[in-house]
């Protein structure tokens, strides 16, 4: 009669090829269970803000609630362009401390940043080619060993299917923005960036901005502007926070 699996619950005319795929699939399942309990041992996940025990996601129901929803809105940028600017929120907790993680060792926030960029705004929906992450000045970036905006970029790509470019270099160390008036923002950030490429292959291309927050939206519009000089289809930005 060949041999065969007890398994409790099914008919005897169960044929032995099906109850063994059924055993190695009740056996998935346990072992599963078994390695999620494990893991909940071994690196228990707690919510990113509050630091109370979670099963899943990185934050809690609680913490998520406290995020309030933000519009899409349109910066003009010259008569024929302007580009439309996602953001899950206002800057404001919990994503304010997640935002301040800016070290190397902070992949996970940014990770978990860009996941809920993707799921708590519209960017999601927006018909995008490539993804154009904010650069930083090489020097920075040679300190920190991370770029928020890179890290969120690509986030976007293994969302969408969509690639990341590097289109822009940061070509001078600018002074920070924080404490500039608008006009001095804009002069600060005068020729900031650069074209990396200005191949033909990019004209008429839908291209998605990503940086980690807007306060006056200098920064973008900076960026937006030499994008502008590849001919573009449309553009679009992405942010986590917009400051209102
Ligand atoms: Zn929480």
């Amino acid at each position: 009669m060949g041999w065969a699996f007890k398994i409790p619950g099914l008919p005897h005319y169960v044929r032995n090829d099906v109850r063994v795929s059924l055993f190695f699939y009740e056996r998935d399942i346990i072992l599963n269970k078994i390695m999620a309990t494990l893991k909940n041992i071994i690196a228990p996940s707690f919510c990113s803000s509050c630091k109370i025990f979670i099963e899943t996601d990185f934050l809690c129901a609680t913490c998520l609630a406290l995020i309030t929803p933000i519009t899409t809105i349109k910066i003009p940028l010259t008569k024929k362009y302007q580009a439309s600017l996602f953001a899950i929120s206002d800057y404001q907790e919990p994503l304010r401390t997640l935002l301040l993680k800016k070290g190397h060792r902070n992949r996970l926030a940014s990770e978990q940043l860009g996941n809920l960029l993707w799921q708590h705004s519209d960017v999601r929906y927006a018909d995008f080619d490539i993804i154009v992450p904010v650069p930083l000045h090489w020097t920075k970036y040679a300190w920190r060993w991370f770029n928020q905006s890179e890290e969120i970029a690509h986030i976007m790509s293994k969302k969408s299917g969509k690639p990341v470019v590097h289109l822009l270099t940061r070509k001078r160390i600018t002074a920070t923005q924080a404490g500039l008036t608008r006009a001095k923002r804009l002069l600060n950030l005068q020729d900031a960036f650069v074209l990396s490429d200005n191949s033909q292959f990019y004209k008429y291309k839908k291209i998605l901005l990503i940086d980690d927050v807007m306060t006056t939206g200098t920064t973008l519009q900076s960026c937006f502007k030499q994008l502008i000089k590849l001919s573009p289809l449309n553009l679009y930005g992405s942010v986590i926070c917009r400051r209102l």
